[in-house]
């Protein structure tokens, strides 16, 4: 005998990332399809991680987090934001803010319950959701100025709907919420027992002097939300896999409860570090900046080519039609455009659950200059 696996995500296949990654490896293309720097991460960071090893800081970390990151959490926050919150009680360190986002999902739902998304969505929110038994509730973003339509989803609230996620600056659009969406979320949610999972592992990548509106700034939505944060995105440093989330306190408790049992606890040294360095204002708030410059060296670079680029106010991200080169789906495009022009990037149509393809491809524009420089070449030379 052997035993059967009934599949929890029976529906659910490899991530878009992995895919369009192990194809950049086999046709040796230049990969700005799966987000990530290509350039060295932040060099005092790293040797402070470095330090914190050598002294011996090797053993478990509090399951809660290293208590002086948590108190530099919370001190960043008050001088970004204005607020206090409390590094006892409201912050939890975890491995990633994916795992962030899993968590927030597994502490609210149960069977049954619907939570409302919106479309294009990074791909693990509809995993989370459907793994507990709950139902995604998709909002289509409108095409293509990727706002959110809010009377779409007035109409879609109902008893069963258990909670809203929304992510700024977007993934994969680099679209950036305002303050009268905050304010009209606010009032949709106002007279609802709707959670809310705040996405923002973005947050300093933000550009055209545009403000990141945290739910933190909005006390009436903290009060039902849980905010998620990666360290990765801040420091150029995807692969140490370290975020936080941020809860009112009842929240928090009941979202360590499980914390406790999945993780415990995260990698203690790059606590240590992080606990150190987030106390240089001027690290953090120069990456915005640097992210800027090289979205405006791919828009530039981009040019000479027919592909039609989108807006983008922030993450690592820029999506472009193609009209005027194929009429393929963007899955196709997307590995057409790897194999031919050695160029791998990622089709939006990944971001939708029913695959609703507009033919747009997400390229990720943080990469160093002759990184940019070669892929445009490329893909210039494939589509004039
Ligand atoms: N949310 C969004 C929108 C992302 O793009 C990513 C990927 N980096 C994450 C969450 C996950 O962050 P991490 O790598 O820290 O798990
Ligand atoms: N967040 C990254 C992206 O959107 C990928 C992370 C991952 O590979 N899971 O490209």
């Amino acid at each position: 005998m052997f035993p059967t696996l009934t599949s929890k995500l029976p529906n659910t296949g490899t991530s878009i990332f992995t895919t369009m990654s192990a194809l950049a490896i086999e046709h040796n293309a230049i990969n700005l399809g799966q987000g990530f720097p290509d350039f060295p991460m932040d060099e005092q960071l790293s040797a402070l991680a470095q330090q914190a090893i050598a002294k011996g800081h090797n053993q478990y970390a509090p399951m809660a987090g290293y208590l002086p990151l948590r108190e530099a959490i919370a001190e960043k926050i008050k001088l970004l934001y204005g607020e206090n919150i409390s590094a006892h009680d409201s912050i939890t360190i975890t491995p990633g803010g994916t795992n962030a986002i899993y968590n927030a999902f597994n502490t609210i739902l149960q069977p049954g319950d619907e939570v409302i998304l919106f479309e294009p969505a990074y791909d693990s929110y509809i995993p989370n959701i459907l793994v507990n038994g709950a139902i995604p509730i998709a909002i289509p973003l409108s095409f293509p100025s990727f706002s959110i339509d809010w009377e779409k989803v007035k109409s879609a609230i109902n008893k069963k709907t258990k909670a809203i996620i929304i992510n700024s600056p977007h993934n994969p659009t680099g679209k950036v919420l305002s303050d009268d969406d905050m304010l009209m979320l606010s009032s949709i949610l106002k007279d609802t027992e709707i959670f809310l999972i705040s996405d923002e592992v973005y947050e300093h990548l933000i550009f055209d002097e545009k403000k990141h509106n945290s739910v933190l700034k909005y006390p009436e939505l903290f009060e039902r939300s849980f905010v998620c944060f990666s360290f990765g995105k801040v420091y150029n440093c995807t692969g140490w896999k370290l975020g936080y989330c941020i809860a009112p306190p009842s929240l928090s408790a009941e979202f360590r409860k499980t914390h406790q049992f999945n993780s415990f606890c995260c990698f203690t040294p790059t606590q240590v570090a992080l606990a150190e360095h987030l106390k240089n204002v001027e690290a953090y708030q120069s990456i915005g900046p640097m992210m800027e410059k090289k979205r405006n060296f791919f828009i530039n670079s981009m040019k000479d080519n027919l592909f039609t680029l989108l807006p983008s106010h922030g993450s690592y991200f820029i999506c472009a039609t193609y009209e005027k080169i194929s009429n393929l789906p963007a899955k196709d495009f997307a590995i057409e455009l790897t194999q031919k022009a050695g160029v791998a990037t990622i089709p939006v149509s990944a971001f939708y659950k029913d695959g609703n393809d507009e033919n747009v491809l997400r390229f990720c524009f943080a990469k160093k200059e002759e990184t940019i420089i070669e892929a445009t070449r490329r893909l210039s030379s494939f589509a004039v």
